[in-house]
């Protein structure tokens, strides 16, 4: 187990503007500065591993790679179990390339067009890569899963993604229903980010 060093500014792989807030707020009580990918303009890695976990720490190693800092990736999408599991690591492009969420969701239930309200579980899941440096033996690895149903139809105006289809079955509701503290408590990203400071304040 690797302690945190309370004055580290570490890298975090990803320039959406959303998570890199949300990890800065994260780490911020403890004295890190986490800086975007996009202050280095570095090209992003192919994403060749079959896994969430295995293509956070490709991004993680990268990143460490090209700046010389501690860095932090994660990899996230939803998985299906009447799909065996799809859209998986192809969450973002499951209607193709240039996919928008919209494209998505309608081949998502186009594909479910023919499975019962029994039969619609669905999770997202979040899989969270930190390296002290590119080619750290002993990454610190978290996991984050949130479990619900695909609806038959997209309901809700919030969230992005797959977010208008997950049914969240504990506050009755879709995922695009939630408020962001509200669906930040339990996601499969708050859980795994909750599970990752655990793991590197122990
Ligand atoms: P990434 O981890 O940002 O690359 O996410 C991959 C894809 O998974 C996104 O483009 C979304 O389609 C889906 N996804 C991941 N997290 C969520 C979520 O919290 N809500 C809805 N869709 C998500």
């Amino acid at each position: 187990m690797q302690a945190i060093d309370q004055t580290d500014t570490w890298v975090l792989a990803s320039n959406n503007a959303g998570k890199v807030k949300e990890f800065q707020h994260a780490f911020e009580p403890l004295g890190i500065q986490v800086r975007p990918m996009s202050d280095w303009d570095l090209p992003s890695p192919a994403e060749t591993g079959l896994s969430f976990i295995e293509n956070a720490l490709i991004k993680a190693r990268h990143a460490s790679q090209a700046t010389g800092l501690p860095a932090l990736a994660d990899d996230s999408g939803l998985s299906v179990d009447a799909l065996q599991g799809a859209p998986g690591i192809y969450s973002a492009r499951y209607a193709g390339a240039d996919a928008t969420d919209t494209d998505n969701i309608e081949h998502l239930l186009q594909e479910l067009k023919n499975v019962d309200d029994n039969n619609r579980q669905a999770r997202f899941i979040c899989a969270l890569a930190w390296v002290r440096h590119a080619a750290d033996p002993v990454p610190v690895i978290a996991v984050g899963q949130w479990h619900g149903r695909i609806l038959k139809a997209p309901q809700g105006e919030g969230g992005f993604g797959y977010d208008p289809v997950f049914w969240v079955p504990e506050s009755s509701c879709a995922a695009a229903e939630l408020s962001k503290e509200a669906k930040q408590a339990v996601s499969h990203r708050g859980l795994a980010l909750k599970s990752l400071l655990a793991e590197l304040a122990s």
